[in-house]
């Protein structure tokens, strides 16, 4: 089902595809188990919408996943429409969320936290629907970010759906207490999602951002990613896009399946317990 959160600050719909009804009571066995997908968040990230597009007609509209799952993959239709990483006022929304937000942040983060409209639809949808995991996708650091100890089970369930094969371009990062959290991206939704944000039930989010591959190919992530992995990448997206599918998709694909059957429980019972 096709539904319309919001509006971008030109104008353009933001739309959330969703195997479940929105309105209506959220049967609470459901809500458990719902995942959130989202892509498209910086416009000019342009694969991580066509792989949420082609997941969205190969896996959700064809009915082969019945758990609950929602998909925005264009969180920034006015980025996207002239391909850049901004809204259409200039401000990078994954800045522009309200967890550990910062006025002196790396990138351009809105004057206020929520400023922007397409930030708020998806912080208000995340409210109402409370899914219990969330996989933001994004080009091309190659990694699996787990936000926060809740998080680890899902990218890990995520790492092992894939061959060993398919592992060499990923770094997985998961949660390490020694690491601070505030360290990196304020403002962005893996912050708010992993660290900041707790139901009404006192459940939290499982919360992985995905950086897809810089690359087509299957070799080996190095440490320090090559100077010019982005305008590689876009350089091979704009001759050709089924050639870097062809390399990327199927895997992503198969991680997204693995997050959306995953049932999600946190805190764990023995840990409520203790
Ligand atoms: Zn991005």
């Amino acid at each position: 089902m096709r539904n319309i959160i919001g509006k971008s600050v030109e104008g353009r719909d933001l739309v959330l595809h969703a195997n479940f009804p929105l309105r209506g009571k959220t049967d609470p066995g459901a809500a458990r188990k719902s995942t959130l997908l989202i892509g498209g968040t910086h416009g000019d990230e342009r694969a991580t919408v066509s792989i949420l597009d082609n997941f969205v007609a190969s896996h959700i509209d064809s009915g082969r996943i019945a758990e609950p799952v929602a998909v925005v993959s264009l969180h920034n239709p006015d980025g996207h429409a002239a391909d850049t990483r901004y809204n259409g006022r200039g401000v990078d929304l994954n800045r522009n969320f309200a967890h550990n937000w910062s006025p002196d942040s790396d990138e351009p983060p809105g004057h206020v936290p929520l400023s922007e409209p397409e930030t708020l639809a998806v912080h208000a949808f995340i409210l109402a629907h409370r899914p219990a995991k969330i996989v933001s996708l994004h080009w091309a650091l190659s990694e699996i970010d787990a936000d926060g100890p809740q998080s680890t089970a899902l990218a890990l369930r995520m790492w092992e759906a894939l061959r060993e094969e398919e592992r060499k371009p990923y770094r997985l990062r998961v949660h390490r207490p020694e690491v601070p959290v505030a360290a990196h991206c304020p403002g962005s939704l893996g912050q708010w999602c992993g660290h900041g944000l707790v139901y009404p039930d006192g459940s939290r989010p499982a919360m992985v951002t995905l950086e897809l591959p810089y690359h087509a190919n299957v070799f080996s992530r190095p440490e320090t990613l090559p100077a010019n992995h982005l305008e590689g990448v876009r350089d091979l997206w704009r001759t050709r896009p089924e050639a870097y599918l062809a390399g990327v998709q199927d895997a992503v694909h198969r991680m997204l399946e693995a997050a959306c059957r995953l049932d999600h429980v946190w805190p764990r019972a023995a840990d409520a317990a203790g």
